[in-house]
């Protein structure tokens, strides 16, 4: 990249590339100690069911304090810990953390985790969940695990075996941001899946890209068929909401339904008569 740009940016380059990566050997350092400084904390967020207009559950979304840098979002630590393999000790923290957390809430409220691909190659992810729930004294029938298209291509070896013994114990597994990846079909009959989620890019155009609404229209219609339920992440405005009812998808998740909250607001905005009112058909 440095040579193509010519003689006079390969300098301007190279600092720019030394800095990037000084700041993320920092970065990777700070995260190291993060969990034992109890920097990291989770945040939820609700999943509105259409049909039964009340929220169902919620997704963990994991945030890292920085001391300094205030609030680092996953994108900018995710990937550090997945190299690092970081992400094992992080991933256990936050399975732990949404078990303990989801045994205050009612029982028909369930949790949904999101997992990296990596964190499948280390067997032991499956006793770390099996020990959560039991610690928290949860129903594993209440633990969804989030999963992406990309984690069932060439990683389905050392996931499969896992996700397939979580699915005997009752856990329940969804396909997050569906429609970004291959999106074959195919991946639909690896596994039992109970919900596929519509990535919040097709939400986000589908009132202003009619290729975009047909897209949504035929995955909603593809999973009733098969029995499998959708969310449509990223629901932001009235209309995109009203548009979804009217083509019948089951839950729905944005920053219009809540954002993601902390884990002693979850059980206000459950009682909060508010959500109903105002999202009622
Ligand atoms: P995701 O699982 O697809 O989560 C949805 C992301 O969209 C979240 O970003 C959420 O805050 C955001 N979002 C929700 N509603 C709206 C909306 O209406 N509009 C917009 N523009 N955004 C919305 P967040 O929390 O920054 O997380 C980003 C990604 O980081 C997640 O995508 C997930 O892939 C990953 N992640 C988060 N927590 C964890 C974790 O505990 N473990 C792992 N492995 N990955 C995680
Ligand atoms: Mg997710
Ligand atoms: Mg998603
Ligand atoms: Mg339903």
């Amino acid at each position: 990249r440095a040579k193509k740009a010519g003689p006079g940016t390969v300098c301007f380059f190279e600092v720019s590339d030394d800095r990037v990566s000084r700041d993320r050997k920092a970065l990777q350092a700070d995260l190291e100690g993060a969990i034992a400084r109890e920097e990291l904390f989770l945040v939820f967020q609700p999943f509105l069911d259409l049909g039964a207009n009340r929220i169902t559950g919620f997704e963990a979304l994991l945030r890292w304090q920085h001391p300094q840098r205030g609030l680092v979002p996953p994108s900018e630590f995710i990937g550090i810990a997945e190299e690092t393999g970081l992400i094992h000790e992080i991933g256990e923290w936050v399975v732990r953390r949404a078990c303990a957390t989801l045994s205050d809430w009612p029982d028909d409220i369930r949790v949904a985790v999101n997992f990296s691909a990596a964190q499948f190659h280390n067997t032991g992810i499956l006793q770390t969940i099996v020990q959560a729930l039991a610690d928290a004294k949860v129903s594993p029938s209440r633990l969804e695990i989030e999963i992406t298209e990309s984690m069932l291509l060439s990683k389905y070896g050392s996931a499969g075996p896992i996700l397939n013994a979580l699915l005997e114990l009752g856990v329940t597994v969804a396909l997050d941001d569906f429609g970004t990846g291959f999106s074959s079909l195919t991946y639909l009959r690896k596994l039992p899946f109970s919900r596929i989620k519509i990535d919040q890019s097709f939400i986000r155009d589908m009132l202003v890209q009619p290729d975009c609404a047909a897209i949504v229209k035929s995955v909603i219609s593809l999973a009733r068929d098969l029995n499998i339920d959708v969310v449509a992440e990223g629901v932001e405005t009235a209309d995109q909401l009203e548009y979804l009812r009217q083509i019948s998808c089951d839950e729905v998740q944005g920053y219009l339904i809540s954002r993601p909250v902390a884990a002693d607001a979850v059980l206000k905005l459950l009682d909060t008569k508010k959500l109903r009112a105002t999202f009622a058909a």
